[in-house]
């Protein structure tokens, strides 16, 4: 029985596992509190028909390290939900609502959103409960992406990133996969730094233009509904054409495993910087390091999302948010790329342990926490 109950359970947690069951609303949840050394737990509710509690565990560890590298004082946990995310709005809201009344209690975990939820999700969660971030403006709080928190997060990455590189991000040529909310903002704050987007790309395509592509004419066009490739100066290829742009620095933000052991050869790039979540395979990584190509992972370059939700949390401004993500994501770059270099491993591996190592430390100031750091993680 302990080795079902415990399957999970490494030296950083998971601290604790709630399944919520309310048949009334036919409510079926998950809560994984994985680590709370560095303080409560903050990480989404994720919505979903097929999601797991193995799934709500790797996502809350995670959170955990993502927490951790960038310095805030939380630890990582995650909430799924099943349910398909697209049900009518009167039933999400009572199973949200159900949900957050019987958690009312588990201080150790701050709702947020994730995929199938959003910001009015969050305000749902504020009026049963409160605990919350990532609220509507209305309601205090942050609007990241619409100010493009991760994307401005992203755009220091990049200018710290090249200084590795040995070029300058003013002139470089850059290609950006996925023109959502992380990918437009990069976009337009790469440009406002001297840099020129010679390709993007969305669900329906890829654009290019060698001379360069009008950030603000594309981001009008997102926000008309369509699509990049109806950008009239420039030449169209299939969505998997972003991939052999040739450019100074490839950005994937759209979705996770795009890049694999199969196409990581087609790369043509000096520079990535991980936008969307796990977008290359661990597999893939190794052969980037392999191929010259540096890379700065993904719970590093996008953390610039959390960091915001955060200092929502303790009440700041925006202005504020983003002078924090700035000085933040700037610092742990530098501090991880350094790592990579001087101990000759993968950024990844040099993120992860700076992670590790924060954790580990908040744990030995706490009373109920015994470790002994295997490089055990997710
Ligand atoms: P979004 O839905 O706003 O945008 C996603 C974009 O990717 C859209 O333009 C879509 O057309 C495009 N896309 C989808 N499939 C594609 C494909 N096959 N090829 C090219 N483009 C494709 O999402 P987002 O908020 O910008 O998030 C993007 C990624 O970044 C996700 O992996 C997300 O988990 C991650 N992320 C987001 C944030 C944030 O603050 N929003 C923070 C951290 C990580």
């Amino acid at each position: 029985m302990p080795d079902t109950l415990f399957r999970f359970a490494d030296t950083l947690g998971p601290l604790k596992i709630i399944h919520v069951y309310e048949p009334s609303v036919d409510l079926k949840a998950v809560l994984v509190v994985d680590n709370v050394a560095k303080g409560p737990s903050i990480g989404g509710v994720r919505m979903a028909p097929d999601v797991s509690t193995e799934e709500c565990f790797r996502l809350a560890r995670a959170m955990t390290m993502k927490n951790a590298a960038a310095g805030l004082p939380h630890g990582g946990g995650k909430v799924v939900v099943y349910g398909d995310p697209k049900m009518p709005k009167d039933e999400k809201s009572l199973k949200l609502r159900a949900l957050a009344s019987a958690l009312r209690n588990e201080e150790s975990y701050v709702f947020a959103p994730d995929m199938g939820t959003d910001e009015e999700c969050m305000a749902w969660i504020r009026d049963e409960i409160g605990r919350v971030v990532a609220l509507p403006r209305e309601l205090g709080g942050i609007p990241l992406d619409e100010i493009g928190a991760t994307g401005w997060g992203l755009s220091h990455v990049v200018e710290v990133a090249c200084d590795f590189c040995n070029f300058d991000l003013a002139g470089a040529r850059f290609a950006i996969q996925g023109f959502g909310a992380v990918g437009k903002h990069t976009a337009r704050f790469l440009t406002n730094k001297g840099a020129v987007l010679i390709a993007a790309s969305d669900s329906q395509g890829t654009i290019r233009n060698e001379g360069g592509l009008n950030v603000n004419e594309l981001i009008q066009l997102k926000e008309k509904g369509k699509s990049v490739i109806e950008y009239p100066n420039g030449d169209c290829f299939d969505c998997d054409g972003i991939i052999d742009v040739e450019c100074d620095i490839w950005i994937p933000a759209a979705r996770p495993d795009v890049i694999h052991v199969e196409n990581v050869e087609r790369l043509n790039t000096k520079l990535i910087v991980q936008g969307a979540n796990i977008p290359v395979t661990h597999a893939a990584e190794k052969l980037l390091s392999k191929k010259g190509i540096l890379y700065v992972p993904d719970f590093i370059a996008n953390a610039g999302g959390v960091i915001c939700a955060a200092m929502e949390y303790h009440g700041a401004n925006e202005s504020a948010a983003l002078a924090v993500i700035e000085e933040k994501v700037r610092r742990n770059t530098k501090l991880v790329l350094t790592r990579s270099k001087a101990e000759s491993i993968e950024p990844r591996q040099a993120a992860i342990d700076l992670a590790i190592e924060r954790v580990k430390t908040a744990m030995g100031f706490r009373r109920f926490s015994t470790f002994s750091m295997g490089p055990r993680f997710i």
